[in-house]
C-alpha cells in the first residue's frame, strides 16, 4: 500500500523519511506557498539588507523531488534532487544603494543515517555515490532529514558574496564619504 505524503503547503521541512519511498514525489514551493521557503527569502534579505533598502520583491522558487531508498551500504536514505533560483535586493559592497541580485543552483543530496557521521571513513566525505550518481552527503537523524538547512545551505552558495549595483560603481569616497557615481567631491 502506498503511503500518502504531505501537500506542499503543510509539507514540514523536517521530514519523516519513512513517509517517502523509492517512488519519487514532486514539489513545487516558493515564498507564496510555503512558511519554511519564505523564511529562507528573510533570512536572505535580512544578511544583504538593511531596514533602509526596499523589501518585499525578494523570491524564491525550488523544485524538489524525493525519494527514499534502503540498501546494505546506507541502509534507509533520502534522496533529494532539486533546484532554486531567486532574486533579492543587496546593499551594494561599494556604495550600499541596494542592487538587485539573482541566484541559481541545482542539487542532489542524499541524506544518510547520522550514525555513519561518527565513523572515520566518513570524516572527511561531503559527497556519496547513491542511486546511480554523486551526491552531496547530508545526514538524517533517527529518520528524520532537515531539508530546509540543506536548502538554505545549498542556495547561500550561490550567492554573490560581494553584490555590486553595477560592474562599474565608483563606490563612496574615502574621504568625505560622497557616492561618486552620484557627486564628483573633487576629492582624490
Ligand atoms: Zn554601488
Ligand atoms: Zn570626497
Amino acid at each position: 500500500m502506498r503511503k500518502k505524503t504531505p501537500e506542499a503547503s503543510d509539507f514540514s521541512p523536517i521530514i519523516n523519511i519513512s513517509l517517502f519511498d523509492e517512488e519519487p514525489e514532486s514539489y513545487e514551493f516558493d515564498q507564496t506557498n510555503s512558511e519554511w521557503v519564505r523564511e529562507i527569502l528573510k533570512e536572505i534579505e535580512n544578511d544583504f539588507f538593511d531596514e533602509e533598502l526596499p523589501k518585499g520583491e525578494g523570491k524564491i522558487e525550488t523544485n524538489l523531488e524525493i525519494k527514499r531508498l534502503v540498501n546494505n551500504i546506507y541502509g534507509e536514505h533520502l534522496i533529494v534532487r532539486g533546484e532554486a533560483k531567486g532574486q533579492y535586493y543587496a546593499a551594494c559592497v561599494r556604495c550600499l544603494d541596494p542592487s538587485f541580485q539573482e541566484f541559481e543552483c541545482d542539487f542532489r543530496v542524499a541524506f544518510i543515517n547520522s550514525r555513519y557521521e561518527k565513523e572515520p571513513e566518513y570524516e572527511e566525505i561531503t559527497h556519496i555515490f547513491a542511486d546511480g550518481e554523486d551526491v552531496e552527503l547530508y545526514f538524517h537523524e533517527k529518520g528524520k532529514a532537515n531539508v530546509k538547512e540543506m536548502l538554505h545551505e545549498q542556495v547561500y552558495m550561490h550567492l554573490e558574496p560581494l553584490p555590486l549595483h553595477a560592474e562599474d560603481c565608483k563606490g563612496l569616497c574615502g574621504q568625505c564619504g560622497s557616492n561618486l557615481n552620484k557627486y564628483n567631491c573633487g576629492h582624490n
